[in-house]
């Protein structure tokens, strides 16, 4: 018989998909342009690619004694990281107390009381030091007797699991024929881990973050912007800054709308962070195919499933309301009109 003890032993080893029509590159000829693929994190058991971090954390904190046999973890969390602690704790007896900034959507919040955690939810319009901002709120909560804070934007197994898991997973898919990067960049975990692996297998890869317009890590100060998981107002700890070639700053029009077309033309249910990595890579893909590097490989990985956000982003009214085009209004942008 074939089958496993845990969701946890399901985490990893995505597949890469081939994105087609999206790019808008001629297609049909093996030589018209760079391949374009694809990592589908929402194939994680836990829906994200943060299921990863969340073994990892959790397991370095039972090690060392930071986390204590029913214990409460504490978390402030856009959701994602929260579902793979709740996984994980459930599995091993702890409880879990998520913080999100008000902008996470309620579907999300949901999934992880379902988990069986508990959520508080913080103002994001309140800078980082204020009481109620939602690190300092996490922060009064973790220092209750028997809570752990995982602290996945300094911890340094978060970028560790990317280390030791994705970018070893990318490096054999394509064969070591990677030749750019691409992804978004939060807690900068995914980056900084990927980025640093697949740079010492062939220092000539090229790493880019995709950042959303107003964020830091493209030269902004924080600036509102609505895609979710990605961009910061901080630097994290987690980030390194010297891991980065390259940042392509993506509007919040831009990257609804292609995932938007994702889920159109590719059929890929993806989130708003995705369709901003994806944007971001296909605009590398036409600056390679001017460039007549149709040997190109790009590798973009996509973080999470669209299912959380189906009130917002492939959400008309909601779309309309920050007047965004709807896909109606836009069923097919080109790069050309970045
Ligand atoms: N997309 C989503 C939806 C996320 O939740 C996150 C994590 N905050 C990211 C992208 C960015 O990943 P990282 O934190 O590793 O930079």
């Amino acid at each position: 018989m074939e089958y496993v003890d845990s969701l946890i032993d399901l985490i990893g080893n995505t597949p890469l998909l081939r994105l087609g029509r999206t790019l808008d590159l001629p297609q049909g000829d093996p030589q018209a342009g760079p391949l374009v693929l694809a990592k589908v994190e929402y194939l994680n058991p836990g829906g994200s690619v943060k299921d990863r971090i969340a073994t990892r954390m959790i397991e370095a904190a039972e090690a060392s004694g930071a986390l204590q046999p029913g214990g409460t973890i504490v978390e402030p969390t856009s959701g994602n990281t929260g579902v793979g602690l709740a996984m994980v704790a459930q599995k091993k007896g702890y409880k879990c107390v998520f913080v999100c900034p008000d902008k996470v959507s309620e579907d999300k919040r949901n999934v992880l009381r379902a988990y069986g955690a508990e959520v508080v939810v913080c103002p994001t319009a309140v800078p980082p030091e204020h009481p109620d901002s939602y690190y300092n709120v996490s922060d009064r909560l973790s220092s209750q007797p028997g809570a752990w804070k995982p602290d996945q934007y300094s911890n340094p197994n978060n970028p560790r699991s990317h280390y030791e898991t994705t970018g070893p997973e990318i490096w054999k898919q394509t064969e070591g024929r990677i030749t750019h990067f691409v992804t978004g960049v939060g807690t900068g975990g995914t980056i900084s881990g990927i980025g640093r692996y697949l740079k010492e297998q062939n220092p000539d890869v090229q790493v880019i973050g995709a950042d959303p317009a107003g964020s830091v890590y493209s030269g902004g100060t924080g600036r509102p912007y609505l895609v979710e998981g990605v961009g910061e107002d901080f630097w994290p700890e987690c980030y390194d800054r010297d891991v980065a070639d390259r940042i392509i700053e993506v509007s919040d029009a831009d990257s609804f709308a292609f995932t938007r077309r994702l889920a159109r033309e590719e059929a890929l249910l993806v989130g708003g962070s995705s369709g901003m990595a994806a944007y971001a890579a296909k605009q590398l893909a036409h600056e390679l195919a001017e460039a007549g590097r149709t040997d190109a490989v790009i590798v973009v990985l996509l973080p999470d499933s669209g299912r959380g956000y189906l009130t917002k982003v492939f959400n008309d009214a909601w779309l309309a309301q920050y007047g965004f085009p709807t896909s109606a209004e836009a069923p097919h942008q080109t790069v050309g009109e970045v």
